[in-house]
């Protein structure tokens, strides 16, 4: 691995920190949700992303046509680490935008909808949604029922999605959908984009409360609902193919790791600050935290190492997003314990220590191994995969961010009998 940040980079990097200092000053309430708890955290979200904006960096990765700054690797690793470190707040615009929906549209969109859709990402006017899980299809997503029949120049769409994560504040949605039911089972889906989902007649996004008690997901029904047929992306019955390109844009998950270390950053001054019994109890616990969060940091770094030399990650990605999430789980528990009763304060409540942050990433962490592919499923991925899957990275590849749902694309062969380890 060679992933040195030179001169450039650093330079960048105090730009991005000045500025995120400046628009997240007292907003220090648990980085990585902010932006999706409540209506205040939503707007101010939404003006964040309008600030991002006038300065190219809602996509700086993608080519300046499209709304970017054509970043490098090494550039969107530095974005990647000072937005996950200040915990920046997204809508939805960044994360299944950028991440996820505009990429795809570079590679497989009509010329229209590259035209329509990517400035409104690079905006933030277009908040986007994924439709993919069913209650039937999650890891098996191929399994998926809701269909879609052509009748003239739209598709009427019938069936159900869930978990669609802020279903209720996006204003479009990409989606997955069956478009010939006597196919095998991968060949008959359609990816389609629904737009301005909130006043699409037949569409209905019901709340699902998590167990932070927030409403983050929904269940969205659709009845005779109508999309024009211009909204298909790629052929109709090789939707799953456009979906899978999704999975391209691999993270390093810098951005996570860089979250745990400013967790552990305050939970080290609050020790230094606390009794001798309480410093004696947990300060070697805590430095192995702090170690196992810097081999998360270099896991990360490797992924953009590889990327940056022209090679796609694939089970590498895998491993990054088993360790990190898991890792997180147990640093959540761990400064939950560490700030005894009071520690388990939300953030609503003012006497909470560190804000609240502590429960919160805590109850957070839990779905972190089950969506962006279950930690099961990436396992099954390190067993499957073929180990050196070393093709260039695709000229229009935005590299450092995206997302890996689901993981079905390297069948077969194998293998590197990877058991990675992770601290207990
Ligand atoms: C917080 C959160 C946000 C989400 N947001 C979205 C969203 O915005 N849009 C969207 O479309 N979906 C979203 N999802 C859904 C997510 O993609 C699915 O939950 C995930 O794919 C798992 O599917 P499932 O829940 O149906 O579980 P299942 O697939 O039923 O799996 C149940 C269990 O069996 C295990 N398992 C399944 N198959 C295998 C196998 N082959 N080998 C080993 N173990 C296996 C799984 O690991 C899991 O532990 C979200 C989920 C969560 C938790």
């Amino acid at each position: 691995m060679d992933l040195r940040f030179g001169e450039k980079e650093e330079k960048l990097r105090q730009e991005v920190r000045t500025f995120l200092k400046k628009q997240l000053e007292n907003r220090d309430t648990g980085g990585a949700q902010l932006g999706s708890r409540n209506e205040d955290e939503f707007e101010f979200a939404l003006n964040f992303n309008r600030e991002l904006a006038t300065r190219g960096w809602i996509a700086p990765a993608w080519p300046k046509e499209y709304g970017g700054l054509a970043a490098d690797v090494k550039e969107q690793m530095v974005f990647n680490e000072e937005f996950g470190y200040y915990g920046a707040p997204d809508t939805g615009t960044r994360g299944f935008g950028v991440g996820m929906i505009g990429p795809t549209l570079i590679i497989h969109g009509s010329p229209e909808q590259k035209a329509n859709y990517l400035p409104k990402i690079t905006s933030g006017e277009h908040i986007w949604c994924q439709g993919y899980s069913e209650p039937g299809a999650g890891s098996d997503l191929a399994s998926l029922q809701t269909r879609a029949v052509r009748d003239g120049d739209d598709y009427v769409i019938n069936g159900q999605k869930i978990w669609t994560s802020g279903g209720h504040r996006a204003n479009q949605m990409f989606c997955l959908v069956r478009t010939d039911p006597d196919a095998p089972k991968h060949r008959g889906i359609s990816f389609l984009l629904i737009d301005d989902i909130k006043n699409t007649p037949g569409l209905t996004i019901r709340p699902l409360v998590n167990m932070a008690g927030r409403h983050h997901f929904n269940e969205v029904f659709f009845e005779d609902v109508r999309v024009p047929a211009r909204n298909i992306v790629g052929e109709e019955n090789r939707g799953w193919y456009v979906a899978m390109t999704l999975l391209d844009f691999e993270r390093s998950g810098i951005g996570v790791t860089a979250g745990q270390k400013r967790t552990l950053e305050k939970l080290t001054a609050t020790l230094k600050a606390a009794p001798t019994i309480l410093r004696e109890r947990n300060r070697i616990k805590l430095a192995d935290f702090v170690i196992a969060n810097n081999v998360g940091r270099y896991l990360g770094y490797r992924i953009g190492s590889m990327q940056a030399a022209g090679r796609v990650p694939n089970y590498e990605a895998s491993v990054v997003k088993i360790y990190q999430s898991e890792l997180g789980q147990r640093i959540y528990n761990f400064g939950v314990n560490m700030l005894g009763l009071a520690g388990q304060f939300r953030p609503e409540e003012p006497r909470a220590p560190l804000f609240g942050e502590l429960p919160e990433s805590y109850i957070m962490a839990v779905p972190s191994s089950i969506y962006s592919g279950s930690n099961e499923i990436q396992r099954n991925i390190i067993a499957a995969r073929p180990a050196a899957r070393l093709s260039p990275v695709r000229p229009d590849s935005q590299g450092g961010s995206g997302l890996t749902t689901p993981p079905y694309r390297y069948p077969g062969l194998c293998v590197e009998g990877i058991a990675f380890p992770v601290p207990a």
